[in-house]
């Protein structure tokens, strides 16, 4: 049975285990045992994004896909 792709599964919630710099804001730190949102790109590299900035990363690739759907609908 074929599966629908995830084109977002590179996102997801991890716990970091050594402390992580925040890619969404320099200023940022994620520390050992904090959970961020990682993003990993095609040759596995991962950029970490701290709870603080999560959110509005997701919004914007939650606005990117209502903004696809809105021009499917169209
Ligand atoms: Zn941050």
């Amino acid at each position: 049975m074929s599966k629908t792709r995830n084109v977002v599964k590179h996102l997801k919630i991890e716990v970091a285990l050594k402390e992580r710099k925040c890619h969404a804001n320099s200023k940022h730190t994620i520390k050992a045992g904090e959970k961020h949102l990682a993003e990993y790109d095609d040759s596995g590299a991962r950029q970490n994004v701290c709870m603080q900035c999560a959110p509005k990363v997701l919004d914007t690739a939650q606005k990117h896909i209502r903004d696809l759907r809105g021009a499917i609908e169209k």
